[in-house]
């Protein structure tokens, strides 16, 4: 079969998992799991870290121990992977989905206003929103945490894509009460398969944990008030992040350098997701936009042809047949960015690859 350049993909590091190892032999393997939370908290300056077996775990973590539940209301994006929103069904929730506003493709704080005036009129307190960093690129903080702080209401920050992108110099997922990240195959690092959620709140990460492990009381014998989970990551997934992370800002720059080609070469056919003064992402996959959605299905097929792999942007939540009876608060944007919009690869070890699709999309247009 013909070699397929993909979209994200992380090959695995024989040498340096092998090392990390070697590096635990004769110690009790727990200790994998809790030096990778340690190597968490001080990545990223938050103090308390609990490792999962997924982003989407850690999510359903979050509104858990926030204490989130049957009836509650929680504003989060539409333009997001249906990760981001399903664990808001799991505890019983109702999500309310927010659209997009132009620079970031992120949740609009404009939009997001409004939602809580709106509901607040009906008598509706939400009880959370959740952000997500899409892409890896940071959503407007300054507005949002502003509303957040205003409003009484927590923010989670589905960091998922964006490990290792800045906001006003700080990491995205250290910035709201709760962050998330996922180590899934295809994000910024890997376990190959893991997620991990952060707070300062003590309390919170004591909850997190609980939930994670079966919910099993502090006793001697087993002892249970609450439905747990068992969410806990395993040792082998935490030796796998201790070797990668090490690999992240030279994967990011891998990446970021990827996109720079792409947002050079097609400058005049495409638009993207934009840095600013305040907000580097860190490039998880390379996003564009064409100005005709005709343009952008005529590139797909084209580069399909070459055996180069491209995905449409989020499919929006609020048109999913899942979720087609949630309420909503939209502007039309990521419609607009799921018509027009493409994925191109992003991944880092294709060195000289995107010159391929470079010239690829070029000819296409
Ligand atoms: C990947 C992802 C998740 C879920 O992470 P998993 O580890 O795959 O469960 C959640 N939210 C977003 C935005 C994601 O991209």
């Amino acid at each position: 079969m013909a070699y397929r350049i993909p979209l994200s993909y992380n090959p695995i590091e024989v040498n340096s998992y092998t090392n990390v190892l070697k590096s635990y032999e004769g110690v009790h393997h727990n200790q994998i799991v809790n030096d990778f939370e340690s190597a968490i908290a001080n990545l990223t300056g938050i103090p308390h870290a609990v490792a999962v077996n997924s982003g989407t775990a850690a999510i359903h973590l979050a509104l858990l121990s926030l204490g989130i539940g049957k009836g509650d209301v929680v504003l989060a994006p539409t333009f997001t992977y249906v990760a981001t929103i399903n664990p808001i069904i799991y505890v019983g929730a109702m999500p309310i989905l927010i659209d997009s506003e132009t620079e970031t493709w992120n949740m609009d704080p404009g939009l997001l206003e409004n939602a809580i005036k709106t509901l607040r009129q009906k008598g509706i307190d939400p009880k959370a929103i959740i952000v997500v960093h899409t892409y890896g690129m940071p959503s407007k903080m300054n507005e949002l945490l502003a509303i957040s702080e205003r409003e009484g209401i927590p923010l989670i920050e589905d960091a998922a894509e964006s490990l290792g992108a800045l906001y006003d110099g700080k990491m995205t997922g250290t910035m709201g009460e709760v962050g998330i990240y996922s180590f899934n195959n295809n994000k910024a690092v890997t376990t190959y398969g893991g997620g991990v959620l952060i707070t300062s709140n003590a309390e919170v990460a004591m909850k997190a944990r609980h939930f994670a492990s079966q919910a099993r009381e502090d006793r001697s014998f087993y002892e249970h008030k609450d439905v747990g989970y068992n969410y806990l990551m395993s040792s082998l997934n935490a030796a796998m992040g201790l070797s990668q992370l090490p690999m992240l800002d030279l994967k990011n720059k891998a990446r970021r350098q990827v996109f720079d080609k792409y947002a050079q070469q097609l400058k005049d056919k495409a638009t993207f997701q934009l840095d600013d003064e305040l907000r580097v992402s860190n490039r998880w996959l390379s996003t564009i936009l064409f100005t005709e959605s005709h343009v952008k299905n005529l590139i797909v097929n084209q580069l399909s042809d070459s055996n180069i792999e491209t995905r449409p942007l989020w499919k929006p939540m609020h048109v999913q047949p899942l979720y087609q009876n949630v309420s909503r608060f939209l502007n039309g944007n990521s419609e607009d960015y799921f018509n027009r919009g493409l994925a191109l690869p992003s991944g880092f070890s294709e060195k000289g690859h995107h010159e391929e699709v470079i010239h690829q999309v070029t000819l296409s247009i």
